[in-house]
């Protein structure tokens, strides 16, 4: 038995399916969960001392690479200075003040723990807002697991929303409205029958939940435009794509102005911290200045907030997003032609440091397009480069992330051991 195996099989005894979060337990691909022990760079190293490429990356947080010496000099200087304070300190207006000034869209901030929280804030915020209960979210989409967000389709357009966990009551699910992304018809007509009663549009702006879904240029202005017109508000989730796609996070990108942006992941540098903030009128009925309740024990913790300053000021040096989008483009391409040429049905995008492989003919727009997906495939072709030590997340439906520290040639032995795993797969 592997130590990877045998850590499994001890994990299972007091943790349940012996993981702290359901995707990290391989149930999509099946197999032995990897446990890790070290990270350096753009390298994770498992219980049983392989190393791996990570393009997983704490599922995007470390746009720096594992153990950045910087980051670890301030988090540890931070720790040694207190680890909490429950109290507010200096160090939490600065990431504040840095976040409004790199987010245009952004008057006033609050700083949470986890994207979930952010999440949960916003939409409650939205609600608080606007006096009103309904919210849209898009099929594919993730938003964490507050039960408002944790909600399907129902069996008509505008059929309630059903709960996609249980322990979620319909009477929760029921408020929210769940369309299909990039579908700018549906968009309308839901506002034209139920607009009054909406409170928030709240997306991803490009969705990596679903693996790497672009958003159509029509969709992201309908989005905004009926928003606008309607007295809702819209909120960009940009926990996964904040400070990922770009300096400007993807609402710089798509030249939108959002209500309520919500961030996580890079914003936090590794360590559990997220964001939710946008218009000051909108912001200022958050407690304690108004109605909507809203707190957290560990809230701008000290040594988190240390991180993500820290990796806030390196990413923001110059040409930074440009040598990563070069990378993170040049790993896409690269696979897209080493799937093809070994005759699969194969593409890939990017967008920043985030990227898409499907084995489908072109990068999808829905969520159903992503699931047509040859699941088989991609569960061969994930073993396939674990095997070569290349370690991409374990689910067909989850973006990739490149760090900084990941080198030309750590690129390039990765398109060798995919061309090796390509050709294969049969
Ligand atoms: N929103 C998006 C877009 C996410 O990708 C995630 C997590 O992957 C969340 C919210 C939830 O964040 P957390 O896992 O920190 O609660």
């Amino acid at each position: 038995m592997s130590k990877n195996e045998q850590l499994f099989a001890r994990a299972q005894r007091h943790i349940p399916g012996g993981v702290n979060s359901p995707v990290r337990a391989f149930g999509a691909v099946g197999g032995t969960p990897r446990f890790f022990k070290k990270g350096s760079g753009a390298y994770v190293w498992d219980a049983d001392d392989k190393r791996y490429i990570d393009y997983v990356g704490s599922w995007g947080p470390l746009i720096l690479g594992h153990t950045h010496p910087a980051v670890v000099e301030a988090v540890q200087k931070a720790a040694a200075e207190g680890m909490s304070f429950g109290a507010p300190t200096e160090a939490e207006i600065d990431l504040a003040d840095l976040l409004c000034e790199m987010l245009p869209s952004m008057e006033k901030v609050r700083l949470v723990s986890s994207g979930t929280e952010a999440t949960m804030s916003a939409i409650r915020l939205a609600r608080g807002f606007t006096g009103r209960d309904k919210l849209i979210k898009f099929e594919g989409c993730y938003h964490g697991h507050s039960d408002s967000l944790l909600v399907k389709a129902g069996s008509g357009l505008l059929t309630f929303g059903n709960p996609s966990s249980a322990g979620v009551p319909a009477s929760v699910a029921e408020h929210t409205i769940v369309l299909t992304y990039n579908d700018v018809a549906q968009l309308e007509q839901v506002f034209a029958e139920k607009g009054d009663e909406i409170a928030a549009i709240i997306v991803e702006p490009f969705c990596g939940n679903m693996n790497l879904v672009r958003p159509s240029a029509e969709f992201v202005t309908a989005m905004r435009a009926l928003t606008q017109q309607h007295g809702a508000l819209l909120i960009y989730d940009e926990v996964m794509t904040g400070f990922r796609v770009g300096l400007g996070c993807a609402q710089g990108l798509h030249g939108v102005t959002p209500d309520l942006t919500t961030l996580g992941k890079v914003v936090g540098g590794g360590m559990p911290l997220a964001a939710f903030g946008g218009r000051a009128d909108v912001m200022a009925k958050i407690a304690p200045l108004g109605p909507v309740y809203q707190a957290g024990t560990l809230s701008g913790n000290p040594v988190a907030v240390a991180a993500g300053l820290k990796t806030l000021e390196l990413i923001s040096a110059p040409g930074f997003f440009d040598v990563l989008s070069t990378k993170t483009k040049t790993l896409a391409e690269g696979l897209q032609a080493a799937g093809r040429a070994a005759g699969h049905t194969f593409s890939a995008d990017a967008v920043g440091g985030m990227f898409g492989v499907y084995f489908t003919p072109q990068p999808p727009k829905t969520y159903a397009e992503v699931m047509s997906t040859d699941k088989p495939r991609f569960n061969a072709f994930f073993h396939g480069l674990l095997d070569e030590g290349v370690y991409i997340a374990p689910a067909l439906y989850e973006a990739g992330f490149v760090s900084a520290a990941h080198s030309d040639a750590d690129i390039a032995d990765t398109l060798a051991a995919a061309t090796r795993v390509f050709a294969r797969l049969g």
